[in-house]
């Protein structure tokens, strides 16, 4: 075996016998970007470190290799609660795997060994404290192993956003599996991270592969809160019968969000670090089985969840990271179909966090700053996609992303941003700098109050100048010229002050960008939607699903396991009425035809002669 992970070494070209893997047992005809690249390594014993975004296939790229390739594959990861769905789901396409766990009884465990020692498991999936005991070691070499496989590899990094020390200990497979490829996986895009990764492995020039982390299914939406549960409702009504997030800041939140959804008849179960384990665990199997359609959590709902028909994510209060906002959004639509993330943020949430923040004894580095960078995405009125990718240190190619809301119009930019901005600006400086902004507010709207009129406020020359905007226009504004800093929040009441930026925008050198909500009838269709239903039909797709249904129920097992909906879609268009052309479905691999065959194609039979639809349609 020859491993030589430098850049310059030429890849095999396996592509063909990836290719027939990949039809074989996943039924997927094409590779998405930089997988082929990724499973080359694997195949040539190449390391590498393998960077792509959520749903950017990465399981792929060690699990099509592993069965390339003679011998075990071992897969490495921390997230044990993911092991046994990970494995039922490579059994339902026919692919041998197996995993060892702290949850296998030890007659469960030995029954694994025995199928290792007689080369019946081609993908083994284990913890990193189990790999770590000597025996299991020794155990392992004594076993032909195919490629490691290191899953959520960040966390082997101390810059990474979920470090285990336990990670650190991997570096010895080095040693112990001489020979061997090693590739490392994440979603994390810092390139200290990478780095980080590679150096702690011990793995000498890997090969980088690293994918664009723009998500353009996602469509990115944020809305300042001004009607609480009515904002959360008009999305969850988007997405009727859908699988959804609502993440919320706090487990109080979670809980009454939770309640109030109920009862306005809502199918959606909580979830938080604060509910006793059966509970949680409970309630997080009846969101994967779709018994449930939302579920409303903290952000202790995350690391475990894998399910790949996530519609939507709706962030009730403002994350404290751009970091920790692309984790949790992005498990939005890890199927590639259109997903909206919804973010409801107020000044309020950039309160809670900055004293979160500095009640801490020892301030963690960078997030303050962190948390300003989150503040500033949120006021800002820069393409969504666009901010992720620069903060992340990539950039968007195209001018306009068209899936969010300022590319898609539904945000209107003020005409005559100077002379508002000026107002504000102006109005502030006659407050003395002493007020906040809903104070400021009321003045630049000419409230009656007789708290203004009674400190004489209503003599200032700026009171009444934006008589005719809404107080909660005014009170947006505001804000977004915090976020661009123009002004800033000063001390215990948070008044407002000018920045030195402010003090430019009233001599007219600087100029900020200023919104109002549109109506949102202007707002034009994301691009990503009309494309993933193009020449389905969706009477079909329901039937499809509720058969879906009873077959998941029948096995036990969550509904996107025996399809995801990408593939019945797929079914809905081409609406394939022999076991070749069902076979040509995206995600229908020999297994899945046996399985599943017969009963699909006679659904599809029957339905399109209930609606004299036309079968067997081509689609590229
Ligand atoms: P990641 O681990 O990068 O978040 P996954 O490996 O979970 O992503 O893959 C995301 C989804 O994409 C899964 O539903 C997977 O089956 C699907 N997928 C992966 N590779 C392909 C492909 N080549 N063609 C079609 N779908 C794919």
């Amino acid at each position: 075996m020859k491993r030589d992970g430098s850049m310059e070494t030429p890849l095999i070209d396996a592509r063909d016998q990836l290719a027939e893997v990949l039809d074989r047992y996943w039924g997927y005809s094409q590779f998405k970007p930089l997988q082929l690249e990724a499973m080359q390594c694997g195949i040539t014993h190449t390391d590498s470190v393998v960077v792509l975004p959520t749903g950017g296939g990465k399981s792929l790229c060690f699990q099509a290799p592993a069965m390339c390739l003679d011998g075990v594959a071992l897969v490495i990861s921390p997230l044990i609660s993911l092991m046994k769905d990970q494995v039922d789901s490579l059994r339902e396409c026919g692919v041998p795997a197996a995993y060892v766990n702290s949850t296998l009884s030890l007659a469960q465990k030995k029954e694994v060994a025995d199928q290792l020692r007689q080369g019946r498991v081609r993908l083994l999936y284990i913890a990193p404290e189990r790999l770590m005991v000597d025996r299991t070691l020794a155990f392992l070499r004594t076993l032909n192993v195919s490629l490691i496989a290191i899953d959520e590899a960040h966390c082997i990094s101390a810059w990474g956003h979920d470090f285990r020390p336990e990670y650190r200990e991997l570096r010895i497979l080095r040693e112990h599996f001489p020979g061997v490829g090693i590739h490392a996986y994440t979603a994390t895009a810092t390139p200290q991270v990478r780095q980080d990764i590679a150096a702690q492995l011990g793995v000498e020039q890997p090969r980088y592969v690293v994918g664009s982390f723009e998500r353009r299914n996602l469509i990115y939406k944020l809305m300042r809160r001004d009607q609480g549960l009515r904002q959360i409702r008009d999305v969850l009504d988007r997405h009727r019968d859908e699988s959804g997030i609502v993440f919320c800041i706090t487990r109080k939140e979670v809980e009454t969000t939770t309640a109030a959804l109920v009862e306005a008849g809502y199918k959606a179960l909580p979830y938080h670090a604060g509910m006793d384990d059966a509970q949680r665990q409970q309630n997080q199997e009846a969101f994967m089985q779709e018994k449930v359609d939302t579920i409303v959590a903290t952000i202790a709902f995350g690391m475990g969840i894998d399910k790949p028909n996530v519609r939507y994510v709706v962030h009730a209060g403002m994350p404290k990271s751009l970091e920790n906002y692309q984790q949790e959004s992005g498990r939005a639509g890890r199927d590639g179909l259109e997903a909206e993330c919804v973010l409801i943020y107020s000044s309020q949430d950039f309160l809670t966090w900055q004293r979160i923040i500095e009640a801490a004894e020892v301030i963690p580095t960078g997030a303050l700053e962190a948390l300003q960078a989150m503040w500033q995405f949120c006021t800002s009125v820069v393409c969504r996609h666009r901010s992720l990718l620069e903060h992340f240190g990539q950039s968007l190619e195209r001018s306009s992303c068209d899936a969010c809301d300022v590319c898609l119009g539904e945000l209107d930019l003020v005409e005559d941003p100077l002379t508002i901005g000026q107002k504000i600006a102006s109005c502030v400086l006659r407050l003395n700098e002493q007020y906040g902004g809903d104070y400021t507010a009321k003045v630049l709207i000419g409230s009656g109050e007789a708290q203004i009129s009674g400190r004489g406020h209503d003599r200032l020359s700026t009171f009444g100048i934006l008589k005719s905007e809404s107080k909660r226009t005014v009170r947006d504004w505001i804000e977004q010229l915090v976020g661009q800093e123009f002004l800033v929040k000063d001390g215990e009441y948070n008044v407002l002050k000018l920045t030195p930026v402010g003090r430019r925008l009233l001599k007219g050198e600087a100029v900020p960008q200023l919104l109002r909500p549109a109506k949102s009838t202007r707002s034009r269709r994301a691009a990503p939607v009309a494309d993933s239903w193009e020449g389905v039909d969706r009477g079909l797709f329901e039937e499809l699903r509720t058969l879906r249904r009873a077959e998941a129920t029948l096995r036990n097992l969550p509904p996107y396991m025996i399809f995801d909906d990408a593939t019945l879609r797929d079914m809905a268009r081409r609406r394939p009425t022999t076991s070749a052309a069902f076979h040509e479905v995206r995600g229908v691999g020999e297994k899945k035809l046996r399985d599943f065959g017969d009963e699909f194609v006679e659904l599809i039979r029957d339905y399109c002669e209930r609606h004299t639809l036309p079968t067997d349609m081509a689609v590229d």
